[in-house]
């Protein structure tokens, strides 16, 4: 498995990702919620690329708990606490020297610490639309094909575009939220892209 210090070089690579995205995602998020999310992310992202070069990191999991709390105490909105605890959730879970099946079964646990805490599943037009699918791409490969990832991705995020919001602040707009991407979900796959084109 990857090294705690190329992951940290990946981390900084995707963190650099998600604050170039912070305009586009401000304005999903003006479409259908209340137009932080880029801000948000952009924060969260900006504070992990200023600290984690200054950490020694002992394992893999213990980068994951680390972006997880920073994450969580410096994003703020609904986004903040679900990508925290993906992070904590991911890095709690996971052995000191992960293979790629104990990577995968972490992800796993995260995506279900993001689902017991917003109570939102796949279909509802939140960040989970991305994730949960990447993640059962993941789990039916021994290896992943990396370049497919990405595109998936992106494919299940513009397919929120047609969804309606059930969960989070768009879910006020019921079917007025129809015809917009998910701002978390775009997020998501910035993320998962940026981590795709690092490896
Ligand atoms: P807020 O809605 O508090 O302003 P953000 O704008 O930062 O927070 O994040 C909004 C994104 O968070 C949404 O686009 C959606 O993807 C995600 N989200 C909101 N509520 C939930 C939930 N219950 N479960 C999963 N994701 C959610
Ligand atoms: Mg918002």
């Amino acid at each position: 498995m990857i090294p705690a210090n190329r992951i940290e070089q990946i981390l900084i690579t995707v963190a650099q990702a998600v604050i170039a995205a912070e305009d586009e995602l401000n304005a999903l998020d003006r479409a259908i919620g209340d137009g932080d999310h880029g801000n948000n992310m952009s924060r969260g992202c900006t504070e992990l690329q200023a600290n984690i070069a200054d950490v020694d990191f002992g394992s893999l999991s213990e980068v994951f708990s680390y972006a997880g709390r920073t994450l969580l105490s410096s994003i703020g909105g609904a986004s903040g606490a679900l990508y925290g605890s993906l992070f904590m959730t991911m890095g709690r879970s996971m052995d000191d020297q992960p293979g790629y099946s104990n990577f995968v079964d972490s992800l796993a646990a995260g995506v279900d610490a993001i689902r017991e805490l917003g109570g939102a599943d796949i279909n509802q037009k939140t960040m989970l639309d991305v994730i949960i699918p990447v993640l059962e791409r993941l789990q039916s490969a021994s290896e992943p094909d990396i370049s497919a990832l990405s595109e998936y991705a992106e494919q299940c995020s513009l397919h929120t575009i047609d969804m309606r919001a059930e969960k989070g602040r768009a879910a006020f707009l019921g079917d007025r939220s129809i015809g917009h991407q998910d701002p978390g979900a775009r997020s998501s796959q910035v993320i998962i892209s940026s981590i795709c084109q690092a490896l």
